[in-house]
């Protein structure tokens, strides 16, 4: 009999990637296809679909099979019914049942679970999560997401639809407004949509800045590579926006280790790629301002599995789902 497989899928706004793991966490086959974020969820259903077929039909070729699809998805998820509420970087999906149309056309099962907590599963399974019990994990993107991992396994709390929301733990009551409605949450201070509002700002304001940054805000196409790239290059207001994001997370961290009585946190997502130009400050912050916690024992780690670590953990999340072990199935 061939071997089995699991495919793991990360949707993000702008590409699906997908990827084929054995039970091991063994990667063997990665697959990218745009999402068509602004396109109809049939066409992204049916993306989907024909590079699923693709993936096991080039399996069967040596007899390999793959059991199950795992999903990871951005935004609030009804898990049981295997739907997307509401993705703010896929807002045509909203009500769409993913899982169980995916599942239809497949017919293998398929599950689905939160980016942040994929990403939680794939640090777990083959990443710096096998080295802790209890740790949190936060991913830096557009967004700011988290999760929390317990005694060796991911905390799904009561099931509300959402846990682990780090990005919406409010670090200062009077800082800029968030996308959830709040003012002041970490994601408002350490993400890549704060970091672009906050040069956007400092645009208005008439700091001065070189003219590629300039065009770059006027034609409304600033990423937070441009911050990155602008803080490299010395500009104050870009490198105090790093010094926020890092304080924003030190004081988030610190507050969640001391009320959990853990020192650890793995991070990871685009935005973690700037770790040298945030890092110094977040250490700054929780050596300093949580007095319960030991400064030299804290252990923030930088993901090792870079981008593909949601991808790792949607493959984890089907193997798990095939052995009963996590949530629902569509
Ligand atoms: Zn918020």
């Amino acid at each position: 009999m061939g071997k089995a497989y699991c495919i793991g899928v990360d949707i993000g706004g702008t590409f699906i990637k997908m990827g084929l793991f054995d039970e091991k966490g063994e990667k063997y086959a990665l697959e990218r296809l745009p999402s068509q974020a602004l396109g109809p969820p049939e066409s992204l259903l049916e993306n989907l679909v024909q590079a699923c077929r693709n993936l096991m039909e080039a399996r069967r070729a040596d007899e390999g099979r793959v059991l199950a699809v795992g999903l990871g998805v951005a935004g609030k998820l009804d898990i049981p019914e295997g739907r997307v509420v509401f993705s703010p970087n896929l807002p045509n999906m909203a009500g769409f049942p993913l899982a169980p149309r995916l599942k239809d056309a497949l017919g293998i099962p398929v599950f689905m679970e939160n980016d942040a907590n994929v990403f939680g599963l794939g640090e777990l399974w083959a990443g710096q999560g096998r080295h802790a019990a209890n740790w949190i994990g936060v991913t830096l993107g557009t967004g700011v997401g988290g999760c929390l991992v317990a005694g060796g396994s991911l905390w799904l709390g009561d099931g509300l639809g959402f846990v682990g929301e780090i990005g919406h733990v409010i670090v200062d009551p009077h800082g800029p407004p968030c996308a959830c409605g709040q003012t002041g949450c970490l994601e408002a201070h350490a993400s890549g949509s704060a970091l672009t509002r906050g040069m956007t700002q400092a645009f208005q304001e008439g700091s001065p800045m070189p003219s590629w940054l300039r065009e770059a805000i006027a034609s409304q196409s600033l990423t937070p590579e441009h911050v990155d790239k602008a803080a490299r290059a010395g500009h104050p207001h870009a490198l105090d926006l790093f010094r926020r994001m890092g304080w924003a997370l030190g004081l988030a961290l610190g507050n969640l280790f001391t009320f959990l009585g853990i020192q650890t946190a793995i991070v990871g997502g685009g935005v973690s790629e700037a770790w040298d130009l945030f890092f110094p400050h977040l250490m700054e912050t929780l050596k300093t301002t949580p007095r319960m916690l030991h400064p030299t024992k804290i252990r923030i780690y930088r993901t090792h599995l870079g981008s593909l670590a949601p991808l790792y953990g949607a493959a984890r999340l089907a193997w798990q789902g095939l052995q009963g072990r996590l949530g629902n199935s569509s």
